[in-house]
């Protein structure tokens, strides 16, 4: 039984969990450990709500927020908008959804085809341009850019790019002066609506799946990275002149590699690269661990270092995570008593972010 409490927002990092419901297809994204052991464990998002369950083991942990099992893409991204819509005031924003694979964080964060089913992106793109609209009438004027990366194996790759998937080599600027980071070659997409979005997410998913194999199921193997830069400026209403005064700000969106430990015990000859996946994948995670631990600490101690350089990711997302910025970890749990161990080690791995 895992009992969660709900605690106070702490600076600008907030970690939510989630537990995804049990699904018809018991297999769903799972081989391992056997999928039909299908006893739930039980999460509750209150003390209140604590009951008492036959299991013997409670454990505690405490989120920002918890979505049980039932809860909706709509209610999920209720918590999210403020987070969206502050892109447009001039804030860094970056969500990751963290958990093994088959825990739902594509569902979360891309979502399915139809408009309930719709995850954090696609909402959080419409009401970035929602919000861009709203401030039309206060005279600001809105650009939208979109790109989306994927970084496998501590190489990033454009998913949006025109050329052959997977071959160009992708370096990471970041402007001097602070501020900016550019992706050396990648496509940058301008976007004048939000439904452009989910065709990009099909682009994305279309060039990924020519890169899988049955072995590798890419899409869990990596790291994948929407950004949506806006910038402003106020340049008045008909007859009033603007202020010239100018904002920037980020939206990324990151779906995570899946946490899961790989049994090395289990990694013959054929499996090298496998094993070298995952200690990529492993190292990766926890230099994002770090990193959002040492924002966390910083508010204390203004001269801590931030281990930024650890990882390809973090790097990446140095500009965003730093400063004007707000960071919240979406931990994507499976409701399966199978996954159990896997789940703890997420949960541990989370109060260490929180
Ligand atoms: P991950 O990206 O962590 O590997 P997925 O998002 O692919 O996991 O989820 C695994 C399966 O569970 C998919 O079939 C997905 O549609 C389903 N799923 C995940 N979360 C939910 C949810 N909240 N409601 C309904 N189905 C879900």
């Amino acid at each position: 039984k895992l009992h969660n409490m709900v605690q106070e927002l702490k600076g600008n990092i907030r970690v939510f969990c989630r537990v995804r419901p049990v699904l018809e297809d018991l297999s769903a994204g799972f081989s391992f450990p056997d999928p039909r052991d299908h006893k739930e464990i039980v999460v509750h998002s209150s003390s209140s709500s604590a009951t008492g369950q036959e299991r013997k083991e409670t454990y505690n942990f405490g989120f920002d927020r918890v979505f049980e099992p039932q809860s909706t893409q709509a209610e999920v991204f209720e918590e999210i908008s403020q987070l969206a819509q502050s892109c447009i005031d001039g804030y860094n924003v970056c969500i990751f959804a963290y958990g093994q694979t088959g825990s739902g964080k594509s569902f979360t964060m891309e979502g399915g085809p139809t408009e309930s089913s719709a995850g954090m992106i696609p909402r959080a793109v419409e009401q970035v341009f929602r919000g861009a609209d709203h401030m039309k009438s206060k005279g600001w004027e809105y650009k939208m850019e979109g790109q989306f990366l994927e970084i496998y194996n501590e190489t990033i790759n454009d998913l949006l790019g025109k050329g052959e998937f997977d071959k160009k080599k992708h370096e990471i600027k970041h402007d001097p002066k602070g501020g900016s980071t550019r992706v050396t070659d990648v496509e940058i997409v301008s976007l004048s609506s939000a439904s452009q979005v989910r065709s990009l997410l099909a682009i994305a998913q279309s060039r990924r799946s020519v890169a899988a194999t049955l072995m590798n199921e890419r899409s869990s193997r990596s790291h994948s990275v929407f950004t949506l830069r806006i910038s402003g400026v106020n340049v008045g209403l008909e007859g009033c002149a603007g202020t010239g005064e100018k904002c920037e700000g980020s939206l990324n969106l990151v779906d995570l590699a899946g946490s899961e430990r790989l049994n090395v015990s289990f990694a013959n000859g054929a499996d090298k690269e496998r094993v070298r996946e995952t200690q990529n994948i492993n190292r990766s995670l926890s230099a994002l661990g770090d990193v959002i631990a040492a924002l966390g600490e910083k508010g204390e101690k203004s001269d801590k270092h931030i281990p930024y350089r650890n990882s390809k990711l973090t790097y990446l997302l140095q500009n965003s995570l730093s400063g004007n910025s707000k960071t919240l970890m979406v931990l994507n749990l499976s409701p399966l008593a199978a996954h159990l161990q896997e789940s703890l080690t997420s949960l541990r791995f989370a109060t260490k972010v929180n």
